[in-house]
C-alpha cells in the first residue's frame, strides 16, 4: 500500500507541530514507530487517506464516532448550528434541551454542566468533590486514564497504598502526594488505602468499565464494594464515563452495572464528534459550583451551539431501535472470527468484549487489571497492527486501546476485517 503523501505530510508536520501530532496517542510510538496515516475523509465506517487508500475504521476517533463518520443527521445539525452562529456567550435553548436529555437518561445526574473535553469534566468533578467534602486526596485505579490534568497524571508508588509519583514532567511531587493509586478489580488494596488515609480522601475516581488498558469489565461485586466502602468513609464516588456513557446502551455504565455514582464525568460520544465534556451529579453536590457555590469552573466555549446540536443529534440516532443490538451482534461475530483464526494459526489471543467495543490482547492470560495488560505481547500487537493497516483496517496504534464498532459497520465490513485478520495471523503464526 502506497502511503507516500502521508510520509511527506508527516515530515512537514514534525517541523511544525510537536512530534508531528496534536495528541501523542496518534503517533506510532506504541507500535514501535512508523508514519501515522493522514486521513482525508471519513464516511460511515470507512476512512480514505491522502494517497487514496481506503480503510475500515475501528478507531472511531478513540470513541466519539459511534454513528460512523459524517452521519447525515449529525452533519445537518452542525450545518444548521453553524448557519445561526457558532458561539454566543449567552445561554441557549439547546443547552436546556441537551441537559434535559442527559438528566432524564442518567438518574444520578440531577444537575449538569457542559465543558469542552473529558479532561475538563474529570478535573472539575475532583475540584467539586474536594469543595464538598473539605478533603484533599483522591484514590484512583492503576491504568485508568482520566485526561491530562495534573492530578490524574500520577501513577502508583511502589506499594498499593502508597502515595503516587508524577507520571509526567511538570506535575509536582506535592500534587502527586494527593493521589493514591490502587489496582483495579482488587478490593483489598483499595480498602487498605481507605483505612490508611481515611478522612483525607475526598473522592474515589474510577472508569466503571475500563477502556484505557484495553476494555476491562469490573468483576462481579467490585463496583458495589468500592461504592459501599467509599460511602462508609464519607468520600464521594466519581465515575469517569468519558468513554462509557452511551457506548454500550442508551445511557450510562452505571445503569448497566447497577451502581450509581455521586458524580459523573462524560465526553466523547455526547459531542457527536465535536469538542465536548460534561459533568454532573446529585444537586446538593453540584450546588458547590459557581455561580451557586464556592467551586469555580468556567468556559468561553462551554455549551456552544454547535457541540450541543451535534450531541443532541448523535443521541437521537442512538435512540433508534436496535442500534446497540446490531453493534453487539457484529461485535460477537468479530470476536468469534478472530478467536477462530487465532486458534488455526496457534496464536495466544484473548478478547475482552462488551457489545460493540473490544480489545484483542496477545496473551494466554485473562486480563482483569493493568499489570496483566502490561504483560501482554506488545511486539506481536505491533506486527498485527501494521499488517491490518496494510490490509486496509485502521486500528488504534496501541495494545492498550479498544476497537470501536459503530452503527455504520456492516456485515461486509466484518467479513473483510476477518479476512485481513486471517492474513495477518498467517504471517505471524
Ligand atoms: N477519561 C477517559 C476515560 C478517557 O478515555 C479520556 C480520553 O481518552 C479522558 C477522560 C479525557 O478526555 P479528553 O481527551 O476529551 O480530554
Amino acid at each position: 500500500m502506497n502511503r507516500q503523501t502521508s510520509e511527506t505530510l508527516y515530515k512537514e508536520a514534525e517541523d511544525l507541530i510537536v512530534g508531528g501530532v496534536n495528541s501523542p496517542s496518534r503517533a506510532f510510538k506504541g507500535v514501535g514507530g512508523g508514519t501515522p496515516v493522514f486521513m482525508k475523509k471519513g464516511k460511515g465506517a470507512h476512512f480514505y487517506d491522502v494517497d487514496g487508500n481506503q480503510y475500515i475504521d475501528y478507531l472511531g476517533a478513540y470513541g466519539p464516532i459511534i454513528t460512523g463518520h459524517a452521519h447525515p443527521h449529525i452533519t445537518k445539525a452542525i450545518i444548521n448550528a453553524a448557519e445561526n452562529g457558532v458561539l454566543y456567550g449567552t445561554p441557549t435553548k439547546l443547552e436546556n434541551q441537551f441537559a434535559k436529555m442527559l438528566t432524564e437518561t442518567i438518574p444520578s445526574l440531577e444537575k449538569v454542566r457542559f465543558v469542552n473535553s473529558g479532561t475538563e469534566a474529570v478535573m472539575t468533578t475532583i475540584r467539586v468533590a474536594r469543595a464538598y467534602t473539605n478533603r484533599t486526596k483522591i484514590i484512583k485505579f492503576a491504568g485508568c486514564y482520566h485526561g491530562h490534568s495534573d492530578l490524574v497524571l500520577v501513577a502508583a508508588g511502589s506499594g498499593p497504598s502508597t502515595l503516587g509519583s508524577p507520571d509526567s514532567a511538570g506535575v509536582t511531587k506535592n500534587i502527586a502526594q494527593e493521589v493514591i493509586t490502587v489496582p483495579f478489580n482488587d478490593i483489598k488494596p483499595f480498602e487498605e488505602a481507605l483505612n490508611k488515609f481515611g478522612d483525607e480522601i475526598a473522592a474515589v475516581l474510577v472508569e466503571p468499565i475500563v477502556g484505557n488498558f484495553g476494555l476491562v469489565e469490573p468483576k462481579p461485586g467490585f463496583l458495589e464494594e468500592v461504592k459501599q466502602l467509599t460511602h462508609k468513609n464519607d468520600s464521594l464516588l466519581i465515575f469517569d464515563e468519558v468513554i462509557t456513557a452511551f457506548r454500550f446502551h442508551y445511557g450510562s455504565a452505571q445503569e448497566l452495572t447497577g451502581v450509581q455514582a455521586d458524580m459523573t464525568a462524560m465526553g466523547k460520544i455526547i459531542g457527536g464528534g465535536l469538542p465536548i465534556g460534561a459533568y454532573g451529579g446529585r444537586a446538593y453536590i453540584m450546588e458547590q459550583v459557581a455561580p451557586l457555590g464556592p467551586a469555580y469552573q468556567a468556559g468561553t466555549m462551554s455549551g456552544n451551539p454547535a457541540s450541543m446540536a451535534a450531541g443532541i443529534a448523535c443521541l437521537e440516532v442512538l435512540q433508534q431501535d436496535g442500534v446497540y443490538d446490531e453493534m453487539d451482534r457484529l461485535g460477537e461475530k468479530l470476536e468469534s472470527g478472530i478467536l477462530k483464526h487465532a486458534k488455526t494459526y496457534g496464536l495466544p489471543v484473548k478478547i475482552n468484549r462488551l457489545k460493540g467495543m473490544l480489545t484483542v490482547f496477545f496473551t494466554h492470560e485473562e486480563i482483569t487489571n493493568y499489570e496483566q495488560a502490561e504483560n501482554t505481547d506488545g511486539e506481536m500487537f505491533a506486527r498485527f497492527f501494521k499488517l491490518m493497516l496494510d490490509s486496509g483496517v485502521n486500528l488504534a496504534p496501541s495494545k492498550y486501546e479498544a476497537w470501536f464498532l459503530t452503527t455504520a459497520h456492516t456485515e461486509k465490513d466484518i467479513d473483510q476485517t476477518l479476512e485481513a485478520v486471517e492474513h495477518a495471523f498467517s504471517q505471524m503464526g
